[in-house]
């Protein structure tokens, strides 16, 4: 797609070993010590299989407390380098979908926010930052946002599979492939979702 043009990446490094090395250096969760946990859930969220935690989560945002520390490391590699700034609204709307929580003022718009820009995005080929200025000004104003009800499965991709991404080209790729993960899991609300970004 267009837009995957201007996310400032190369298509390949000329060293993919010292790139991942360098990259794994800002990892934060102790991947081997996760696979031998035993203390291990599904996120109440997205599913994904997470540390059973007792940490912090976020107020509305309906993620494990395992999930919610996964989120914050994927989220610290990608304020550290400014190549990611194309990618990161995707994560942002991804988990936020797939942790819809539940039916509340804030919820509701969260949701409702972060399936327009998908839908900007993977279907109208906005680049990231007519998204988000459109996504601010999209559908908000007519007081017509309800509460979707989440789909049964929330999709294959999590934000495990991008913490557990090698380099910054496999991070980037996994975003795009749980971009188009989520947004085919909530097919059934697409036709809403697409009005809510033209009103
Ligand atoms: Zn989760």
């Amino acid at each position: 797609m267009a837009w995957e043009g201007a996310l400032g990446l190369p298509v390949r490094s000329p060293r993919p070993a010292e790139r991942a090395a360098a990259f794994n250096r800002i990892s934060g969760t102790d991947e081997v010590a996760m696979e031998l946990s035993k203390k291990t859930i599904r996120c109440r969220g997205c599913r994904a299989l997470v540390l059973d935690t007792a940490g912090p989560t976020h107020r509305y945002v309906g993620a494990s407390p395992g999930c919610w520390q996964l989120y914050g490391e994927v989220l610290a590699r990608e304020y550290s380098n400014v190549r990611f700034a194309a990618v990161h609204g995707l994560t942002v709307d991804c988990y936020a979908v797939q942790h819809p929580g539940t039916p509340s003022p804030q919820t509701i718009r969260s949701v409702a926010r972060h399936l327009i820009r998908l839908h900007l995005v993977l279907e109208r080929e906005f680049d990231p930052r007519q998204a988000t200025r459109a996504m601010q000004n999209a559908g908000l104003k007519k007081g017509d946002l309800k509460w979707l009800e989440p789909p049964a499965s929330p999709g294959s991709t999590t934000v495990l599979d991008v913490r557990r991404a090698a380099d910054p080209i496999e991070h980037r790729d996994r975003v795009l492939a749980w971009s188009r993960s989520v947004w085919q899991a909530w097919t059934p609300h697409h036709a809403t979702v697409r009005r809510w970004a033209d009103s």
